[in-house]
């Protein structure tokens, strides 16, 4: 069975569900809408991985505080971590470890705060099944696209309702929601305060990405490489159907933080 028609079987027997939000949802959905729609869909709670990248952010701040001096490689793009495990094995020591990926972090917030519900996340990445599947099996996490929920959402008649006080059962208004741009990880982690401007590099598109890791090595200046391998970062993801492009796409994240911060 595909993810797709697991979540649709899970809906119709009522199960207990929870759908964590990406931080790239405003490119393709309205706010609060999205939130209402998933409940009417049969989701009992409804919440923002923005606040799960809060958690990575402050786990990955400890590792760097810890060895300052050290070089690293963030991600939470599973895509960059299998093509460095397979084309750049030398590279993984600079991997910070014990480091939840946003998703991994929020399902465990989900798990303690919902104990018994399933985490379906919902977000623009198809590779994230494999996250999901192959390295977080534990977590019992079901990963779809957006893409996917707009058809399961076609499927089950569900259209768009306006319940302008709706909002996230679990929510993080602050910079974690600007993760899903490329450098959304430095700059909301607090990361660009720990070094000097020149010594991080941020980079997007699997060609660059490619350019820069056979370089990290003998960089002698780059000290933190923080890596997506989209075009943009996560607002290029493949499972995004929209039309807009790569600056209209970072206006609709950064204006979704800006009007809706608490
Ligand atoms: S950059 Fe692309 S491949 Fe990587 S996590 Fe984001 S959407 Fe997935």
């Amino acid at each position: 069975m595909t993810e797709v028609e697991i979540l649709i079987q899970a809906l119709k027997n009522k199960e207990k569900l929870v759908a964590m939000l990406a931080p790239s949802f405003p490119i393709m959905f309205d706010y609060p809408q999205i939130i209402t729609m998933l409940r009417k869909l049969g989701f009992s709670y409804v919440v923002e991985v923005a606040a799960g990248a809060r958690k990575t952010n402050e786990e990955l701040k400890k590792v760097i505080e810890a060895n300052p001096e050290k070089k690293y490689i963030t991600t939470p793009c599973p895509t960059i971590i299998r093509m460095i495990k397979k084309q750049f094995p030398h590279l993984v020591k600079y991997f910070p470890p014990n480091v939840d990926s946003p998703m991994a972090a929020t399902a465990k917030i989900v798990a303690e705060k919902y104990p018994g519900y399933r985490p379906v996340f919902i977000g623009p990445c198809i590779v994230k099944k494999l996250e999901a599947s192959e390295d977080r099996p534990e977590l019992n996490i079901l990963v779809i696209t957006y893409a996917e929920l707009l058809e399961i959402f076609k499927q089950f008649n569900i259209q768009p309702v306006n319940n302008p006080d709706d909002k996230f059962d679990i929510e993080e208004s602050g910079l974690p929601r600007i993760y899903s741009i490329d450098g959304g990880l430095s700059h909301s982690g607090g990361l660009t305060l720990l070094f000097k401007k020149n010594e991080i590099k941020i980079v997007s598109n699997w060609k660059n990405c490619i350019e820069v890791l056979k370089n990290f090595e003998n960089d002698r200046t780059v000290k933190l490489l923080d890596i997506l391998f989209c075009d943009g970062g996560c607002i290029g993801g493949p499972g995004i159907k929209s039309d807009l492009t790569r600056e209209e796409r970072e206006k609709k994240i950064l204006d979704y933080w800006e009007k809706n911060q608490r």
